[in-house]
């Protein structure tokens, strides 16, 4: 992996990037290199593995950051965009398996969507997971893996469970930082508070363990939307907590005042989201959807580097637990229609019109 030598040569602040070597990584589409470069004839600036034409060796400039190429006066380029976050390839490859695990996926095809030689996919992914690509999607097929994220096992020991992989990885997956999956089943073991409020959006009911908020649901009444929180985790030990009450008002806030902003939001309002790591990711990409905007799923899809995942994006909105913070009403048909939504198109209605964008 001598590209990620490379990149942690990069000191972000200061621009001494090693230009040698920076230039093979362009000429070698390196998606796992970590500095930009401008184009001086056409003012645009690109990650190295940008799919477009390479430029000549005198005209590109090297930056160590997004940054300092935008204060060069560089654009970025809309087929790379190198503002968006990045998400790493080891993460796209496992979010592209769990997004088609009802097919097979060759490895070729896992090295497109990295932007990786085949080869590489195969030593990286079983490096960092202990098992191959191929291992994985046979886990993910076979329903085991399915099953014990679903019982809260994290992802390698789920990967283990299902007899897959060796233990003497078991280390690392501690090191990739994967907390359990999903809720255990019902969510046993787990002690959840829940409140509910009227709200202009009807009754909100939040619902939130140790970590953070994991439910808000809306509903026609206190019953039913106390009842929510009974119905997706019937195992847990749940009791009212008044003090959330609080978290009902700061999600408000997130849709009718207009000076929310994330950063504030999630100050407010700490999340407990659990799923597969396509889920988290799919529900991140909703939460950088700013209020008073809304997405296509097909432009959500496009923007996570997966154009042609649609529907498994469109499934994974569907699955979201916590309405409202975790903005799933943002997302709209191609033509801007309203869709489905799990809490009821008139309050996805009501939700976009306090945004201003309905
Ligand atoms: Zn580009």
């Amino acid at each position: 992996m001598s590209a990620h030598v490379a990149v942690s040569m990069i000191d972000r602040k200061s621009v001494a990037v090693d230009e040698e070597r920076a230039w093979q990584q362009i000429v070698g589409r390196d998606a796992g290199a970590e500095f930009f470069y401008g184009v001086t004839t056409t003012g645009v600036f690109c990650r190295p593995g940008c799919g477009s034409k390479r430029p000549l060796r005198e005209h590109v400039r090297f930056f160590a950051s997004a940054e300092a190429a935008k204060a060069a006066g560089f654009h970025a380029c809309k087929r790379c965009r190198p503002t968006t976050a990045r998400v790493r390839p080891l993460e796209k490859v496992r979010a592209y398996l769990e997004a088609h695990a009802d097919r097979p996926v060759r490895l070729a095809e896992l090295g497109r969507v990295a932007g990786l030689s085949r080869f590489t996919v195969q030593r990286m992914f079983k490096q960092a997971m202990g098992v191959s690509p191929l291992q994985y999607q046979r886990a993910l097929r076979a329903g085991g893996l399915r099953n014990a994220l679903k019982q809260g096992a994290s992802v390698t020991n789920a990967i283990y469970a299902a007899g897959y992989g060796s233990a003497s990885r078991a280390h690392e997956g501690a090191a990739l930082g994967m907390t359990p999956a999903r809720f255990a089943a019902g969510g046993r073991g787990e002690r959840i508070g829940y409140a509910a409020e009227r709200t202009p959006f009807g009754w909100m009911v939040v619902g939130a363990t140790a970590r953070g908020l994991c439910w808000l649901a809306l509903a026609a009444t206190k019953d039913e939307a106390e009842a929510s929180v009974r119905g997706e985790f019937p195992a847990a030990e749940l009791r009212r907590d008044a003090a959330l009450k609080k978290w009902v008002e700061a999600a408000v806030r997130a849709v009718t005042e207009a000076s929310a902003t994330r950063g504030a939001l999630s100050l407010e309002l700490p999340l407990d989201l659990r799923g597969t790591a396509f889920q988290l990711r799919v529900w991140q990409a909703l939460r950088a959807i700013p209020r008073g905007e809304t997405r296509s799923y097909s432009e959500m899809a496009r923007e996570m580097g997966m154009p042609r995942s649609t529907r498994a994006v469109a499934r994974a909105c569907a699955t979201n637990r916590v309405a409202v913070v975790v903005p799933c009403h943002r997302v709209v048909g191609a033509g801007g229609a309203l869709t489905g939504y799990r809490w009821g198109v008139e309050r996805k209605r009501a939700l976009l019109a306090a945004e201003g964008s309905f």
